[in-house]
Order: structure tokens, then sequence, then C-alpha cells
């Protein structure tokens, strides 16, 4: 059985750079669940579809290649073979991945492919229904959050960094936004596991909740990761 650990969580609580450090330290992989729907929404908006049109979106989503890839550990995001990894990033595929991620056929599609990877080595799979839905048997299942103020300083911080101008106001707007259709879909909706450990890093440093997460791990697994 291969070692699968799940972390969940809502935008912005810093499950993709906090789970790239887990699975360093634990020397696995890491999978970005997120990735794959945005390249899904990706290839709508490519398609001239409106992502807020559920048959138009699964019709689509038939044809969509997503397939992930390592290169040097890291997960590379591909359409066919085009690589996407960053041409996913935009606010514009944020905001569209949201709404298409929310269609059961695009669901169904990505939770199949997500669990056949799992499937295939020692995984660390982040996302928002890991530990409820894709792997509910992952014997160690996290959820990473924060308050939404926080997450937004966080997410507004980087934006400057990147030389973008949103508003604070605006980027927590969204980020309410966006955890708010995550967490009221029908189909698969974020929520914390029965059995996930909630982390709270709020007033965490990255490294503590690295090491945290790194400390559940060596608990269950036993071993010194
Ligand atoms: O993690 P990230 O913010 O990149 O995910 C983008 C969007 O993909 C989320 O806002 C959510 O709507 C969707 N998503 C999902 N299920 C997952 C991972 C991501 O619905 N397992």
């Amino acid at each position: 059985m291969p070692m699968n650990i799940a972390i969940d969580g809502p935008v912005g609580a810093g499950k993709s750079s906090i789970a790239d450090q887990v699975a360093r330290r634990l020397n696995i992989l890491h999978l970005d669940t997120g990735a794959m729907y945005r390249a899904v929404a990706l290839h709508v908006l490519r398609s001239g579809v409106n992502p807020l049109d559920e048959k138009a979106v699964a019709a689509c989503c038939e044809h969509a290649d997503v397939r992930v890839r390592y290169v040097d550990g890291a997960q590379r995001t591909l359409l066919g073979e085009e690589d996407v990894t960053a041409l996913i990033r935009t606010g514009e595929v944020s905001a569209a991945t949201s709404a298409v991620s929310s269609w059961p056929a695009v669901r169904r599609r990505m939770v199949c492919m997500q669990r056949e990877i799992a499937k295939h080595a020692d995984m660390l799979i982040d996302g928002r229904d890991i530990g409820t839905n894709v792997l509910p048997e992952a014997p160690v299942k996290i959820y990473l959050t924060a308050t939404p103020e926080e997450r937004a300083r966080r997410r507004y911080r980087q934006q400057v960094e990147k030389g973008e101008e949103t508003p604070y106001e605006q980027v927590l707007a969204e980020l309410n936004a966006r955890d708010a259709r995550d967490m009221s879909r029908a189909t698969d909706p974020l929520r914390q596991a029965k059995d996930a450990v909630r982390i709270d890093s709020t007033d965490m440093t990255p490294e503590q909740v690295v090491e945290a997460i790194v400390r559940r791990v060596e608990e269950h697994y036993g071993r010194k990761a």
C-alpha cells in the first residue's frame, strides 16, 4: 500500500507550498489536484464554453486531455502534450475553475484520475475533497485552514510581490466567494473529514505547519521522516 497523505482546506490556507515542503521532507511526490481542475477550466475557456453552463462544460470536459507529469520531483500539468503549468495561474482561470469544478461530470473524471495516480506512488495529495471523497481511507488527513482575513492578507502580499494591484478588500471578497462556492456545491463540497487533524495556521509560521504535519505522519508511520 502506498503512503497517502491527504491535505484539504480553503483558498489561501497555504496548502500547495506547505504540501511541497512536506513532500520534500518525506521524499514523496505532491499531487496538486487544484491544478487538474484548473487545466480543465483552461480548456473550457479556450473552447469558448461558459463555465456556468453544466451541459456544455460536461461535453467539453470529455475532450480535456489532462495529464500530470513529474520533472525533477515537481508536478507539471499538461493538456495533451502542452505544458500549461504556468498558464493555469491567472485570475481568469481561478474564477472559471471554481465554477467548472462544481459540475459532477468534471469531478467524476478528475476523482477517477486522482485515485489512479495515488495508487502508484507514495504521495501527498492536496485539494478540497481528498480526505472526504477521493481517498477516504487515507491514514493521515490534514485540514489546513486560517481565518479568511489572514488568508486574504497572504494572497494580497503574494500579488503585490508579483506586481499586481488588486485592493485587499477585493482579494478578501473573491476569496470568500470561492470558499462559499467550494463549501456549498452539491457534489463533493469542501468540509473537514471526521478523522482529519485540523491545523489553524493563522498564528503559525510555514515552518511550524510543516513540522506539525511531518510529526503527524511520523506518529502514524512510526518512522523518522
Ligand atoms: O487549490 P486551488 O486553489 O488551485 O484549486 C482551484 C479550484 O479548484 C478551487 O477553488 C476549487 O474550486 C477546485 N478544486 C476542487 N477540488 C479539488 C481541488 C480543487 O474543487 N480537489
